[in-house]
């Protein structure tokens, strides 16, 4: 193997390049926009299992110098009442809460300096097999060669349908997400800690940023639309939440900045790859933003998708494991993550676990292990589905 394509400059291509970088594999990444993606103005919160993916490669520093620690939640309903508590670890094995721009720029940065190239304005429209490799051709008409490519080209990737045309069009999930960041108020959590509120019609989340700014994401029942204006949006959210008993509205309303988009998933790509092309993070599954472990997913992914290349004799051999390592875990988060936005009738903890020792083979299996990650605190046994969660999980 000499020469990766990686389709996709977001947050699984970088990883992927710098994880085969790592491996002793070139790989060049080929990145559609100059800057990055639509909603490069969204933060974004990296679980455990994500920061131990970048951990493998030595990233988890990079991206902790560019984030803040989330150590933990709280659990409210709309009245006001706290239902439950989960702490985290506060070191760099904990969650970090970053926005997107940030993170897309720190992985960029470190993958250019471990002599990762990464090319800009290059969109893939085709690409093909050669016999030994593969030519992917780009809207502006240049082509590149390699032994394989990764489509690392997110949620409406194109790589996805070049590999097969009749794969599922991304599914709108009923909710349009909104956030923001407020300033001039006072703070409404302790640093770090995010506070969740599930509301009467709604579900809010808000935390405190280090310079004293709360940063907040609603999750409003809606139809999918792309229209509309910040002071629409602040009426839509802010409206959502008129009835609680929480600060969900009044931050809303006092938010200089406002966004607003379509949450979407992709519950199941039947085919990832043919031995040539491959498909990687929100390309192969994307999950509704709802379980807060897309971001967590795409790192995985790239991590053990290198290890599967350096491990493994040939592409598709390295296919067919990475395949049957990732399908089912990743499958049954797009679930998970689809009812948590439905009905909060899951839990994400089971997730956090996910361990990857980079020195480890993935042939073997010793590649992979169980991590510690925080522990949970019942509030107010017997109420709200957090509590019935932990019931069922034995914690109470
Ligand atoms: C509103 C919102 C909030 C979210 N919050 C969280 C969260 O808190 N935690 C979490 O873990 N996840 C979260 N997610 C999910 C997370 O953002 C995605 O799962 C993650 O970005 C997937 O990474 P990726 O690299 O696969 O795709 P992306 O980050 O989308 O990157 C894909 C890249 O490919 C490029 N591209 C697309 N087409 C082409 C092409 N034809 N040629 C070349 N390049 C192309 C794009 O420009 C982009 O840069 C959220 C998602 C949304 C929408």
């Amino acid at each position: 193997m000499t020469k990766v394509l990686i389709i996709g400059g977001g947050i699984a291509g970088p990883v992927t390049a710098t994880a085969l970088r790592e491996a002793g594999i070139e790989a060049v990444v080929h990145e559609a926009y100059a800057v990055g993606a639509d909603d490069i103005g969204a933060f974004l919160t990296i679980m455990h299992n994500g920061v131990d993916a970048l951990r493998a490669i030595g990233l988890d520093q990079v991206v902790a110098d560019n984030s803040f620690a989330a150590d933990g939640l709280n659990l409210y309903d709309g009245t006001g009442a706290l239902v439950a508590e989960t702490r985290w670890h506060t070191d760099i094995t904990g969650p970090r809460t970053l926005r997107r721009s940030d993170l897309y720029r720190a992985l960029h940065d470190e993958a250019a300096r471990r002599g990762v190239e990464i090319r800009h304005g290059k969109r893939l429209v085709h690409a093909e097999h050669t016999g030994d490799g593969v030519r992917a051709t780009f809207a502006d008409g240049t082509r590149a060669e390699g032994d394989v490519l990764v489509g690392a080209d997110g949620l409406h990737s194109t790589t996805r349908r070049l590999l097969d045309p009749a794969a599922p069009e991304p599914r709108y999930t009923g909710l349009n997400i909104f956030y923001g960041y407020t300033e001039g108020i006072a703070p409404t959590t302790e640093p770090g800690r995010y506070h969740m509120i599930t509301g009467g019609r709604a579900f809010f989340g808000h935390t405190t940023a280090p310079d004293g700014r709360t940063w907040w994401f609603a999750r409003v029942a809606g139809d999918e639309s792309h229209g509309g204006t910040p002071a629409e949006w602040v009426e839509q959210a802010a409206g959502a939440f008129a009835d609680d008993d929480t600060p969900a509205a009044r931050i809303v309303r006092a938010s200089g900045e406002v966004r607003r988009g379509n949450a979407y998933d992709v519950p199941s790509t039947p085919v990832w790859h043919d031995g040539r092309l491959v498909l990687v993070g929100d390309a192969a599954h994307a999950a509704s933003p709802a379980a807060g472990q897309g971001a967590s997913m795409a790192l995985e992914d790239g991590v053990v998708l290198a290890m599967c290349l350096r491990d493994c004799s040939e592409p598709r051999a390295a296919f067919e494991h990475y395949e049957r390592l990732r399908r089912v875990r990743v499958e049954a988060l797009v679930s998970m993550s689809a009812r948590v936005g439905a009905d909060r009738s899951a839990d994400s903890e089971s997730f956090y676990r996910h361990h990857i020792e980079w020195n480890g083979s993935v042939v073997n299996d010793s590649a992979f292990g169980h991590s510690a990650f925080g522990h949970s605190v019942p509030a107010r046994p017997g109420s709200g589905q957090a509590a019935e969660d932990q019931v069922r999980k034995g914690q109470l």
